[in-house]
């Protein structure tokens, strides 16, 4: 997967191609099916359903708004494991341009906030780890960033996420893309003033769609109803590609865990 998200970037940069729409194509990603079919059951879902959880799309759902969605790594590997999307087909980090700049901070802000939302108590509160799988290592190609709170789990996984000088070739800490972003957005005379850009809420902030969902993954959901799943793709193509390890977020439902209340940005 990461080598054509590495090919077509080149081929944009050096103007070969076109660049690109950005539109979702559930077709051919993973992750643009994954949220198209959350947004398309959310709208299906009755105002009063008995059994919320089950039919308001895929309770992995943490956070989300009409920019970004925040969803549980369907094969965690830390103690909390969330990946932030945008909902447009954004092939990597590497594809962030100055227009960029305030989605990529809102990308980080989105993933502090869940994870803050999860360890409410600041004393008491885990180290998180926030970053991109640059291509060829990569397994969607759409923009993902991760959102840890440590420890790894189990310990050797860390290695897939290394912020180690050494491994910046393969994963981008987000601060750094955030501020990589930024520079060339001042560069280009196209940074949003600080008050300009959308301040992202809390992700703990309810909504008047949460209070109609229940806590708890539900039993009943079926896991073929996944179209990743259907299609027999998964992340677990990046940990081949890096280190053989398991996969993070492809199918969704197969590894929720935990809390399954959502909330807007
Ligand atoms: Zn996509
Ligand atoms: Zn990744």
């Amino acid at each position: 997967m990461g080598l054509v998200a590495w090919g077509t970037e080149l081929l944009r940069t050096c103007g070969a191609l076109p660049p690109d729409d950005r539109a979702p194509r559930p077709e051919t990603c993973v992750f643009c099916a994954k949220i198209g079919a959350h947004a398309e059951r959310c709208a299906r879902a009755p105002p009063r359903d008995l059994n919320p959880s089950a039919r308001r799309g895929d309770p992995a759902f943490r956070a989300m708004d009409d920019e970004l969605v925040v969803f549980e790594d369907w094969k965690p590997a830390a103690r909390r494991h969330y990946l932030v999307c945008p909902r447009a087909h954004v092939l990597s980090a590497r594809s962030l341009g100055a227009a960029d700049a305030a989605m990529a901070r809102r990308m980080l802000e989105a993933g502090r906030a869940a994870l803050e939302a999860d360890f409410p108590d600041e004393r008491d509160r885990p180290a998180f780890r926030f970053g991109f799988h640059l291509p060829p290592f990569n397994s969607v190609d759409h923009l993902h960033m991760h959102a840890f709170a440590l420890p790894f789990e189990p310990e050797w996984k860390e290695r897939k996420y290394s912020v180690e000088s050494w491994a910046r070739f393969a994963f981008e800490p987000a601060e750094e893309t955030v501020a990589r972003v930024e520079k060339l957005a001042a560069e280009q005379g196209g940074a949003a003033a600080p008050g300009e850009r959308r301040e992202a809420a809390p992700a703990g902030r309810a909504t008047k769609d949460d209070a109609r969902k229940t806590t708890k993954a539900s039993p009943d959901r079926d896991p073929d109803a996944d179209p990743a799943r259907r299609k027999g793709t998964s992340e677990a193509a990046e940990g081949a590609v890096v280190e053989g390890g398991g996969g993070e977020g492809g199918s969704g439902e197969g590894g929720v865990s935990g809390s399954s209340s959502s909330s807007r940005l």
